[in-house]
């Protein structure tokens, strides 16, 4: 049986820097990057100026490229497939995709997390060109702007809330006449004047050509549509990890994330570490992904050096 030292499921910034990092170590990793969605959630997106080292910002599908070359430039190997199936209880571990098994001393965990999305007509052909779903990445390019923000939590309200340093207005659009977020949360938004809310309405399409100009709404109580204005549209109802393969054998919390020995990144299996969105439900960047990666890849490795 040929059994590998590491495999490392997921091809986004963890993903890939977990593979940098293992291949240096001569580990010689395999990693199942997705059938479809190879180099993760920064596919979907144009410009990202957050990135340390980029003085003048990367295009999102550069990025992930770049890292997927250095991955493979030290000798990682790449597999555009989709892991099915798991075995991490037992040595060594057994990961399947449709039609292989594969082996493996160790496994990093790298699935990421998916943003809820609206699931409106124009809604992906606009994404990265005015639709996002993270204030932190995109606030900052919708200075003076008018902005619209779906969602009713703490997380919409946190976005709302961060996008009026740079908006000229944000407009919060939610399907109830209350919010579910917390009170505080509440009396931050309701006290700021550049928020106001559209109640009991959702985003039926969003309007734009190459860019976003503007949301079309229906207010769930008189069935009534209308066309609000706006260059950014936030979208902030939530996301959900990719946990499902692990769901069972690797703990979870409530939410579906995997938990991990924070600030070690091996779960409760022994030989099975986690990293990235999968994991992080708080910080979900880029940069934070990448550095949870390499923390996943050192941990995997003096795990392996202990147990040889
Ligand atoms: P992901 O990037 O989600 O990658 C996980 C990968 O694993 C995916 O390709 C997935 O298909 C694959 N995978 C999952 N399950 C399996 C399986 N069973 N088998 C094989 N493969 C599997 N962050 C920033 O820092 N700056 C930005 O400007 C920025 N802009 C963003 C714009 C958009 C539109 C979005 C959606 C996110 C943005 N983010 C940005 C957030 C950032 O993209 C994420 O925090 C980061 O990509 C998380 O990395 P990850 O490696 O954990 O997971």
């Amino acid at each position: 049986m040929d059994v590998r030292n590491v495999i490392i499921i997921g091809s986004g910034p963890a993903g890939y820097t977990s593979a940098v990092y293992s291949a240096r170590a001569d580990l010689k990793p395999l990693i199942f990057e997705g059938s479809v969605t190879a180099g993760g959630a920064l596919m979907n997106t144009t410009e990202v100026e957050n990135f340390p080292g980029f003085p003048d910002g990367i295009m999102g599908p550069d990025l992930m490229d770049n890292l997927r070359k250095q991955a493979e430039r030290f000798g990682a190997e790449l597999l555009a497939d989709d892991v099915v199936e798991v075995d991490l209880t037992v040595t060594p571990k057994v990961v399947r995709t449709a039609t292989d098994t594969y082996h493996a001393k160790a496994v990093i965990l790298a699935m990421g997390s998916g943003y809820r999305e609206l699931g409106v007509p124009n809604e992906k052909r606009l994404s990265g060109h005015g639709v996002s779903w993270c204030a932190t990445c995109d606030g900052f390019f919708f200075r003076g702007q008018d902005i619209v923000v779906v969602g009713g939590g703490d997380t919409a309200m946190e976005e709302a809330i961060f996008l009026t340093r740079f908006a000229a207005s944000v407009t919060v659009v939610h399907r109830r006449d209350e919010l579910r977020a917390s009170k505080i949360m509440q009396d931050r938004a309701f006290a700021n004047e550049k928020i106001r809310f559209v109640w009991d309405s959702e985003v039926v399409d969003v309007l734009g050509e190459s860019k976003v100009s503007g949301v079309r709404l229906r207010n769930l109580k008189t069935g009534e549509e209308s066309e609000l204005p706006a260059t950014g549209l936030f979208i902030a109802i939530g996301h959900d990890p990719r946990s499902e393969l692990v769901k069972g054998q690797v703990e979870l919390d409530d939410e579906g994330y995997i938990k991990v020995d924070s600030p070690f990144t091996r779960t409760n299996l022994d030989g099975v570490f986690a990293a990235g969105d999968v994991v992080d439900h708080i910080y979900r960047q880029a940069i934070t992904a990448a550095g949870t990666g390499t923390a996943a890849s050192l941990d995997a490795e003096r795990w392996l050096s202990d147990h040889d």
